[in-house]
């Protein structure tokens, strides 16, 4: 029996097009060599929310039979490829209060290969990716994380790119020129084919060592079991509690323990205290409740519940305050307020570093309260995506 399993990570709403033409592309170009597969949903919230880690299946098999034995699972647990379109998402990621958070080769098989579109260097993205006893692959598809959401499809070629890649992954998925014939069908035409063959060549994968990693050990609950629940629906007030962390005065709201919701960021706030006149804009425009009063009155993002939207670097009316900065660039989720206060000069070294390492490099203009609340971040603090010999009006 021989099935080729594959996942597809990628930023809810935001990259649905994106995963959905991968997945479909891949599975309908076996089809084409004669093998059955199906592509498919799962593990995402219904309806799918924005940012948030959402997952695409697909398996390829030899004949009906063998597709049907392994499409019986709810989904796989194993697969031989996994595909992280937005590098961020190294990190973990933590779909539903249902899991905690999931590393991102969680199931990825010993010996597989890890795909992610990252402008960074595979050193860069290991120290992120949680370690694990199995050695994997890892393939870097270069560019930053496309946006072809639900509604849009930003048609910048890094789907035939990562479909060129994928294929060099797992030969046996098809040959080149029925993939080829699929993206002709599925995604578009010459500039397309050219990516995918050119993404096929180059591609070259990394051999990640058992112990090779992030040593965080991700958070994880246990699941009330069916008897343990209390009759009736109840939803507990979060509350808040009148300090901020050990000391004494400020305030930290309540916040969800099985839900932390930072994988869905892929930049942060930085703030720059020495600037900030303590107008309390970010604080009250924050749609999650992130920011922690300090008890001198300053407001300290907290890193474990921000999503990355962006508001309140889009609210902060002093100039340069708070600057989002792309996730990847960082290694922690402690209080920048802290380290600040620890040492305000090495808190500004800190600042620089991470903002020249994780310049934003495209955002949508936001001007005022209005505008930021309509869209903030949707870019994602990512790069435009291109193909290394296209540019991306070559794909239009
Ligand atoms: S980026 Fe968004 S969620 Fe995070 S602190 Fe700013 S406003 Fe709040
Ligand atoms: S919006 Fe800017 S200046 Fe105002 S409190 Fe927040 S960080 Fe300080």
């Amino acid at each position: 029996m021989s099935v080729i399993s594959f996942e597809i990570v990628y930023r809810g709403i935001y990259q649905k097009t994106l995963a959905n033409k991968i997945s479909r592309t891949l599975v309908l170009a076996a089809v084409k060599e004669g093998k059955q597969g199906i592509s498919f949903g799962r593990y995402s919230d219904s309806p799918e929310r924005n940012g948030i880690p959402a997952k695409l299946f697909g398996y390829i098999a030899d004949n009906s039979e063998e597709l049907q034995a392994v499409a019986a699972k709810y989904e796989p647990k194993q697969v031989d490829v996994s595909i992280c379109v937005d590098d961020t998402m190294c990190k973990g990621v933590e779909s539903w209060a249902w899991y905690g958070l999931q590393p991102i080769t969680a199931v990825t098989k010993p010996g597989g290969t890890l795909i992610v579109t990252s402008n960074y260097k595979t050193d860069d993205l290991v120290k992120h990716i949680h370690r694990r006893g199995t050695p994997y692959k890892l393939a870097i598809v270069p560019g930053g994380a496309s946006m072809a959401g639900l509604w849009v499809y930003k048609n910048d070629g890094t789907d035939a790119r990562v479909l060129g890649a994928a294929l060099k992954a797992e030969p046996s998925i098809c040959s080149m020129a029925s993939l080829e014939q699929a993206i002709r069908e599925n995604i578009g035409g010459d500039a397309h084919i050219e990516a995918a063959r050119a993404s096929f060549e180059d591609t070259r994968s990394d051999e990640v060592k058992p112990g090779q990693g992030n040593t965080e050990v991700p958070f994880t609950f246990q699941l009330l079991k069916w008897t343990e629940m209390r009759e009736g629906v109840v939803i507990d007030g979060v509350g808040g509690h009148n300090n901020y962390r050990d000391l004494e005065g400020g305030y930290e709201p309540g916040r969800n323990e099985v839900f932390k919701k930072w994988s869905t960021r892929t930049m942060r706030p930085v703030v720059a205290f020495d600037k900030c006149t303590k107008c309390t804009l970010c604080w009250i425009a924050c749609p999650d409740t992130v920011f922690d009063v300090t008890p001198d009155g300053y407001f300290d993002a907290n890193m474990e519940a921000c999503c990355g939207c962006g508001v309140c670097e889009a609210i902060c009316p002093v100039s340069d305050c708070i600057t989002m900065v792309n996730e990847v660039v960082f290694e922690d989720r402690g209080s920048q307020y802290l380290m600040w206060k620890k040492d305000a000069q090495a808190y500004q070294g800190y600042l620089t570093d991470k903002r020249k390492k994780g310049k934003v490099e495209k955002r949508f203009p936001i001007t005022g309260l209005a505008a930021a609340f309509s869209g903030a971040g949707l870019d994602g603090g990512h790069n435009l995506n291109s193909a290394k010999a296209k540019s991306v009006k070559d794909f239009k």
